[in-house]
């Protein structure tokens, strides 16, 4: 990369941190940029700065949003006695496009992973408490991973709520085991949701 000037060096490496971009791909994307669509390249700017000010978390489910509260939790068609929790924003994605759910959600922002340091405080349990007291919820819907850490994740969030009367049920059926929700088809996903187990 030393044929380069040091802004566009600085530039490649930037474009590095997003996932899946190696330095061969990231000095093509600053080339295309810089040579062929510099309009482009000041609106993904402004894009970015403008998400990067505005777009923060909602106060009751985490998920990321403009709004204080967002468009999920605020809807009127949807109800808050159902709150189903997901690692990931992809994964509320995921199962909004299945049409099959009309609940909330809570999203973790991550797997409970001590390793990292990520316990309890990081994913936002507390609010998840809050939240479930808020919206007088009957059932949590623990949709994380069915990976190791996923299921500590839902091990832990059931524990939370023992001493509750509320249902707690596990999605099962057809997600594979150590696969990832965002990468699981609609179908197979509905078909997890309905054929969900109450586990306390
Ligand atoms: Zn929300």
């Amino acid at each position: 990369m030393s044929q380069f000037s040091p802004l566009i060096r600085k530039l490649v490496e930037s474009l590095t941190i997003l996932p899946g971009v190696g330095p061969k791909s990231a000095q093509r994307m600053a080339m295309h940029l810089l040579e062929r669509d510099r309009k482009g390249a000041a609106r993904l700017l402004a894009d970015l700065q403008a998400a990067l000010e505005k777009v923060g978390h909602c106060e009751s489910c985490r998920n990321l949003t403009e709004q204080p509260v967002c468009s999920i939790c605020t809807d009127e068609k949807r109800s808050g006695k159902q709150i189903c929790v997901v690692e990931n924003p992809a994964d509320v994605h995921a199962i909004e496009q299945t049409n099959s759910y009309h609940g909330h959600y809570f999203v973790l922002f991550g797997r409970l992973s001590p390793i990292d340091g990520i316990g309890p405080a990081e994913l936002g349990l507390e609010l998840l408490r809050k939240a479930v007291a808020d919206k007088t919820c009957e059932e949590i819907i623990l949709a994380t991973n069915p990976t190791v850490e996923g299921e500590a994740t839902a091990q832990f969030i059931r524990q939370m709520f023992a001493k509750q009367t509320i249902t707690i049920s596990r999605i099962a059926h057809g997600v594979p085991l150590g696969g990832e929700l965002e990468f699981v088809d609609g179908g197979t996903l509905a078909h997890a949701f309905a054929g969900r187990k109450q586990v306390n």
